[in-house]
């Protein structure tokens, strides 16, 4: 008898061993025309590696047994470091040829969250936004007074100008060449979102979703998008899905993107491809809203769908090899 409890124990054990709990890591660096035409072979060589070093960052987190919110925090900052993204150095210009930055962070555990907009001078805003979420009784903080935040939270500044980049510089007067064509409405700075993005799930089951980003070429007025929206751009939840958005922020803010993923899953029982699909390519697509989400479950199902020529994107799940695409056809 006590030979069979014994057998049984170690049955138990090896499958339990056997049975890691599944953990990864999904990113983007913006959707949008990007077309492999545009884009010369040494260039996307770099951004390759760039979103494959970002995966790694977050990844060796996660195996170790960190959590999601550390390792959303280090994909996302090798993203803002990276001029070829439109977060940190690299942003898109203001119409009056500054940079102001949006970020958030949401974790699915607690659903606390935190983000920032406008902001001029934080090396990383997904830093300030963890600080918001982490530091304050707050969840939103803006120009002016989140600077002030990051100072006394002795967070790396920068001056403005060290987020120029020539290759954002020519975007901006494009945009405005091409504004004084189009009407009003229409807006020449929507047709590349370099928006970065991280959706993490760690081995003790929880998500984090953050979002960085420079907003769109051309912005003007102090305009902010979806990216520091939560329930637009960022959106966490264990109880159904980590999202985060790249896209014409507009109608990601009015279509509650991230949020609405979530809330088929909980509601309609849909999948997570099903409920990421559904908002990408028939809600967003049939009300004119161009871009892309990535998204995660706890099971670690990952989701990467966009309504735009391409964007670039990876993920990176448990024993699995890293894969990285650009194209529609990757
Ligand atoms: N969604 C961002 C915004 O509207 C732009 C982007 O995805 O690049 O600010």
């Amino acid at each position: 008898m006590e030979r069979i409890t014994l057998l049984f124990c170690l049955l138990v054990t090896t499958t339990a061993l056997s049975q890691e709990a599944p953990f990864g890591l999904v990113i983007h660096g913006g959707a949008g025309t990007i077309l492999r035409s545009n884009l010369d072979e040494q260039k996307e060589t770099a951004i390759r590696e760039t979103l494959n070093r970002a995966l790694d960052a977050g990844w060796v987190i996660l195996h170790n047994g960190g959590n999601s919110t550390e390792a959303a925090i280090a994909a996302v900052k090798i993203l803002e470091d990276s001029p070829f993204f439109n977060a940190g150095k690299g942003a898109v210009y203001t119409n009056t040829e500054t940079h102001e930055l949006d970020a958030s962070i949401m974790e699915g555990k607690t659903l606390q969250a935190g983000a920032v907009s406008g902001v001029t001078n934080v090396k990383n805003p997904i830093e300030l936004a963890r600080l918001v979420m982490t530091d304050s009784p707050h969840v939103m903080l803006s120009g002016e007074g989140a600077e002030s935040f990051a100072k006394e939270k002795k967070l790396e500044l920068v001056p403005n100008d060290y987020f120029n980049t020539d290759y954002r510089y020519q975007q901006l007067q494009k945009a405005k060449e091409k504004s004084k064509k189009v009407s009003r409405k229409a807006d020449p700075g929507l047709e590349k979102f370099g928006t970065v993005g991280a959706v993490v799930l760690d081995k003790h089951g929880n998500l984090t979703a953050a979002t960085s980003t420079g907003g769109t070429t051309n912005k003007r007025y102090g305009r902010v998008g979806d990216s520091p929206i939560i329930g637009a751009g960022t959106y966490a939840n264990n109880q159904s899905c980590a999202v985060s958005a790249t896209g014409h922020g507009e109608y990601f803010i009015r279509y509650v993107v991230a949020y609405d993923i979530c809330a088929r899953m909980l509601y309609r029982e849909e999948t997570l491809e099903e409920a990421a699909d559904y908002v990408v390519s028939t809600t967003l697509k049939e009300a004119g809203g161009s871009g892309g989400v990535i998204a995660i479950d706890v099971s670690g199902n990952v989701a990467m769908p966009f309504n735009t020529k391409g964007m670039y994107r990876g993920y990176r799940i448990g024993a699995d090899d890293p894969v990285v695409g650009i194209y529609s056809e990757d």
